[in-house]
């Protein structure tokens, strides 16, 4: 699998967990606020990461690695994905997939076979076809189908999982984190983001504020009338 950055050892890319943190350069959104759209959109600036330095690291520190946060980009639009997990499964570690539920049937593949124990999913705005496509750059109605299908797996599926909305002032309202915890009744953890102005792909978004603390706080109640755990991050 084509890899572009590799954390050897993160304490805060998967709660409770010590990680090895690997990121995939392609990703089929372009969503405004992101903040890894240099990766995305200039890869070749990044070094060739071989898999053989993630697999050799995790043999020689498997006393204190837990396992491997697969980031991004989108992790299923990376040839090899499943392969890499089966690799890292087979060494006796633990996979977290971090993805943006556009492809449902890998990711349906993935939990289905055991190779992946925790998935992150982003959800990017309420389930309207006009605010996703607002959120994720994209017109396509296709996508929102993709995530609604990823959405409901993960809910059933029984595997452990987190929903994530990262919030843009420009983008999101109070009604829109309440339309997303709605719709995400039943799931395991909710957790909103603070939007990182600074470096946002979209250049008119680079003059929003950061959320404050007490702002995010606020968010996280109104999530919280639908949904059990909710929680916030962010500087
Ligand atoms: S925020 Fe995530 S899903 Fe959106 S463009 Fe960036 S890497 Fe892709």
């Amino acid at each position: 699998m084509r890899l572009k950055g590799f954390v050897d050892t993160s304490f805060v890319d998967w709660d409770g967990k010590i990680v090895s943190t690997v990121f995939v350069p392609t990703c089929n959104l372009r969503c405004p606020f992101c903040f890894n759209h240099q990766l995305i959109l200039h890869p070749e600036k990044y070094p060739d990461v071989p898999e053989s330095a993630v697999t050799d690291f995790l043999k020689r520190n498997g006393d204190f690695v837990d396992g491997v946060c697969v980031s991004g980009g989108e992790p299923t639009t990376a040839r090899g994905l499943k392969r890499f997990c089966q690799d890292i499964v087979s060494l006796g570690f633990k996979v977290k997939l971090d993805t943006n539920g556009t492809n449902p049937g890998a990711l349906i593949e993935l939990v289905s076979e055991g190779l992946v124990n925790y998935v992150a999913m982003d959800v990017k705005a309420p389930p309207d076809e006009k605010k996703y496509g607002l959120a994720t750059g994209t017109r396509s109605p296709k996508v929102l189908e993709s995530v609604k299908e990823s959405v409901s797996f993960l809910i059933e599926s029984g595997v452990d999982h987190e929903f994530r909305t990262t919030v843009v002032p420009s983008i999101h309202s109070d009604d829109d984190v309440e339309e997303i915890a709605k719709w995400l009744r039943g799931s395991r953890l909710y957790v909103l983001q603070k939007f990182q102005p600074e470096r946002a792909w979209d250049r008119r978004l680079r003059k929003f504020h950061s959320q404050s603390d007490s702002e995010m706080e606020r968010l996280a109640s109104v999530a919280s009338r639908h949904l059990g755990r909710v929680k916030w991050r962010g500087r």
